[in-house]
């Protein structure tokens, strides 16, 4: 049988870390395989969808070089639709087979009356309060009473009381769940018309000929539900995965509302961090590699990937680590590829039609060591191009009203001759002003410096000369 997995968002924003990763897994699993990946847009859920969450989701994957075989851009006519709200005749026909069945029932109930007697239960000292089966077995004539009423019904699933539901977890083994502790019989079409996500979800899983099911941990509790629903169909379910959560580095939920760490990818993109930087960073949070090695590109990952070694610890979300490795990245790109990702940033604060192509190479070659992400460059240029003069008080000690004058004029002097702005030219000009002028060392360096970025710290002195240009230079020191 065909290995087919899917990676099923909702549009109800934008790719986030722990989709990507889902996405990245459903994705290695599949290549590991010679599977499929399925990519479904789950997205019912209409008041939460936000215009574009589909395609950028789509388009930030591919950006990462996950590229699904269906999808709604590549349907399988087979398979298509791949949209839920497209699906929702099916889902219909599913329920309405359910209730002619006798495996599911119209409820009536409306929320607040639910609620209430939740909290009568609570109030009564049940622990886990749930549906209690009121619209189960309705006569005719309260039916007629409700309908008369205007209520509009939803349908809910018969549970099979005390039934255990048991599943191997490709990731955490065995696992063991009862009928009795799901809440009571649950909605599967909302009386909107819409299906709920457990039902939708084993519909299309079902009819797309899915096999393994890998997705966070936040869904475990779901999969008992789901295999309610597989049962009254008599369907065979496919297996099952639930990957850690991720945790920051204080132990606590990665939260997509958390505003302190980056995390999705269009933020990620926009910062200037490379895809393969961040699937070689999403593939080690919740998997280890053989003898701790920490670099993969995506195709040494799809050799080596195998879902034994997905842990079951929860994965810390490091965000130095990320910039340590996009770093690595950054630091091995080609000459040409640098360029081609640092253009962008520099752009931001550089006229780059002024300079020539070895220039502006030469340019970002002095930041390419040195810089986690593209922004970075942007910030480093901005401060000798823009200085802000915010001086720190001991480089402002190194400022002398005799000597720093001398300096500065010196310094105008020796590079007045120079004819390149090359290190070894540079590096003469500034001897050849400490001579002249009789100051040596941070009392020469420190007012230059001051001088012409307005700061005490950056990158190497000659190299700021060499981005200002000798006319920009003597200006500033003017
Ligand atoms: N639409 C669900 C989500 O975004 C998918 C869950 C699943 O993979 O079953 O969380």
């Amino acid at each position: 049988m065909e290995v087919r997995v899917r990676y099923a968002p909702s549009p109800t924003g934008y790719l986030h870390i722990g989709g990507a990763r889902s996405a990245l897994f459903n994705y290695l699993f599949a290549k590991k395989h010679n599977g499929k990946l399925i990519f479904r847009s789950e997205d019912t859920d209409i008041e939460r969808n936000v215009a574009g969450g589909e395609e950028s989701q789509y388009n930030d994957l591919l950006w990462l070089g996950i590229v699904p075989d269906e999808s709604p851009f590549n349907p399988n006519p087979k398979y298509a639709p791949y949209r839920q709200t497209e699906r929702l005749e099916i889902y219909r026909k599913y329920a309405q087979q359910l209730l002619d069945e006798g495996k599911a029932y119209y409820c009536y109930c409306t929320e607040e009356e639910v609620e209430a007697r939740k909290q009568e239960q609570l109030d009564n000292g049940v622990k886990a309060p749930k549906y209690d089966g009121k619209c189960r077995n309705l006569t005719p004539e309260e039916i007629k009473k409700y309908q008369e009423e205007g209520r509009v019904p939803c349908i809910r699933i018969k549970l099979t009381p005390h039934k255990e539901y048991r599943f191997h977890d490709l990731v955490r083994g065995e696992m063991k769940f009862s009928s009795d502790d799901l809440g009571g019989d649950f909605v599967i079409m909302k009386s909107n018309g819409l299906p709920t996500y457990n039902f939708a979800v084993v519909i299309d899983d079902h009819l797309m000929d899915i096999t393994h099911v890998l997705r966070g941990e936040e869904h475990l509790s779901n999969t008992p539900k789901q295999l309610a629903v597989y049962e009254a169909f008599s369907w065979v379910p496919p297996e099952f995965g639930h990957m850690t959560i991720i945790v920051n580095k204080n132990g606590k939920k990665l939260s997509k509302r958390d505003l302190n760490v980056l995390q999705f990818m269009s933020q990620y993109r926009e910062m200037g961090y490379l895809p393969e930087a961040i699937v070689n960073f999403i593939l080690l949070l919740g998997w280890n590699g053989k003898d701790n090695k920490e670099i993969y590109s995506l195709k040494e990952a799809e050799e080596a990937f195998n879902e034994k070694n997905l842990s079951l610890a929860p994965s810390t979300f490091d965000e130095e680590k990320m910039k340590w490795m996009n770093n690595y990245y950054i630091k091995n790109l080609s000459d040409e590829k640098y360029l081609e990702f640092a253009l962008p940033f520099m752009g931001k604060v550089l006229d780059v039609n002024k300079y020539s192509k070895e220039e502006l190479l030469h340019i970002a070659d002095m930041f390419k060591s040195e810089i986690s992400y593209g922004a970075m460059l942007t910030d480093g240029l901005k401060k000798i191009i823009t200085p802000t003069y915010d001086l720190d008080e001991e480089a402002v000690s190194y400022l002398n009203l005799e000597t720093s004058p001398k300096v500065y004029q010196a310094f105008i002097d020796a590079l007045s001759e120079v004819t390149d702005l090359s290190k070894d030219s540079l590096k003469a000009a500034f001897k050849k002003a400490m001579v002249d002028s009789g100051v040596k060392g941070k009392n020469f360096y420190m007012p230059l410096r001051l001088k012409l970025t307005g700061s005490h710290e950056g990158i190497e002195l000659y190299n700021i000369i060499a981005i200002l240009g000798k006319e920009e230079t003597i200006k500033r020191l003017r």
